[in-house]
């Protein structure tokens, strides 16, 4: 594939960060990969695992002369980074973040942003429950959704070629306003993982039973939950206090759908509960229907035969 950028500077060094890095190296769509991470434990594991082509003990070093800068660190620490990165921006360069929320992000870097230096905010919408410089894999990206967010008037050619880069690792690119992005995100991701973190939370609660049945029994509903609750403290500390009107909108509706349910199962409801089961299994159809997971039985750790 042909190289979309020359220098790529990539500011944090886990797992969306290292997985682009992968990606780009397998595809060839960047000259040199410069990386910077807060710690050194990272740098060294970013540098051996061998992902990176430079490492740099500042991110304002590893800046210098990209002509694509990538913020990859949690969303509540990418205001410091763009601080300290602006006065090394190449002129003409453009900087992208791949924060799970859009519009703070876009509140909190975009001042920082020198004339000449294209911002084209972005998301993609693919990731584990892991983290850190060891947990990057080359297909994360691959038939997965990238938002983009431009600025109005974002110089086109820019954005057609942060685009490119993203198809280029295997994604599908679609762009969005941010706030009808963080609605999005906080119906489809979002609110989901403050459940998940409640379910499991519930469970540690009730320590009689989560220290002994609730892991022996475990089975894939709670299972799942526990997956998607072992996700990264920070990063979704942040998201919640950065995207914290949406996710407080859709948890109201949850809450209320809840109580309609609880009332259905009070009154013995067998009807309600039938058709909402059922609506909700179509749902998850077209999410296999759409690409975007497998049909396989249990996500496929059933093994037949
Ligand atoms: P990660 O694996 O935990 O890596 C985060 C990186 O940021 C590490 O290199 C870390 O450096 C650095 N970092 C952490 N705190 C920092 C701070 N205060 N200042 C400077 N650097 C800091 O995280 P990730 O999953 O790649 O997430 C990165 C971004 O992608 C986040 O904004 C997240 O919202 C977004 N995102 C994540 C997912 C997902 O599923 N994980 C999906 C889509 C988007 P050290 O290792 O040296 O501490």
């Amino acid at each position: 594939m042909a190289q979309v950028y020359e220098r790529v500077a990539l500011i944090g060094l886990g797992l969306i960060a290292g997985s682009m890095a992968h990606a780009m190296k397998r595809r060839g769509l960047a000259g040199h990969i410069a990386g910077f991470a807060r710690t050194e434990e990272t740098r060294k594991a970013a540098a051996e695992i061998g992902f990176v082509d430079s490492v740099h003990e500042s991110a304002a070093e590893a800046v210098k002369g990209a002509d694509l800068v990538v913020l990859a660190v949690p969303v509540g620490a990418m205001e410091a980074v763009a601080a300290e990165i602006a006065p090394h921006l190449a002129p003409g360069a453009t900087v992208t973040d791949v924060g799970s929320v859009k519009q703070a992000v876009i509140d909190a870097v975009g001042p920082h942003i020198p004339e000449g230096v294209h911002f084209i905010p972005s998301h993609p919408l693919a990731g584990t429950e892991h983290s850190g410089p060891y947990s990057g894999f080359a297909t994360l990206f691959e038939n997965r959704w990238w938002l983009l967010t431009p600025p109005e008037g974002s110089d086109p050619d820019a954005v057609a070629r942060l685009r490119a880069l993203y198809e280029g690792v295997g994604a599908n690119v679609d762009t969005m306003e941010p706030a009808h992005h963080d609605l999005v995100l906080a119906v489809v991701s979002h609110t989901p993982h403050l459940i998940a973190y409640t379910m499991v939370g519930v469970a540690d609660h009730l320590r009689r039973v989560s220290q002994s049945e609730v892991i022996k029994y475990s089975a894939s509903g709670f299972r799942d939950f526990t997956r998607i609750a072992a996700s990264d403290p920070t990063m979704w500390r942040d998201v919640f206090l950065t995207n914290k009107d949406a996710t407080l909108d859709i948890l109201g509706r949850f809450t209320e759908e809840l109580f309609v349910l609880q009332r259905a199962i009070r009154m013995g409801d067998g009807d309600h509960l039938f058709d909402y089961f059922t609506r909700t299994r179509a749902i998850r159809r077209g999410i296999i229907e759409a690409g975007q997971d497998t049909d396989a039985p249990d996500f496929g750790r059933v093994r037949k035969g």
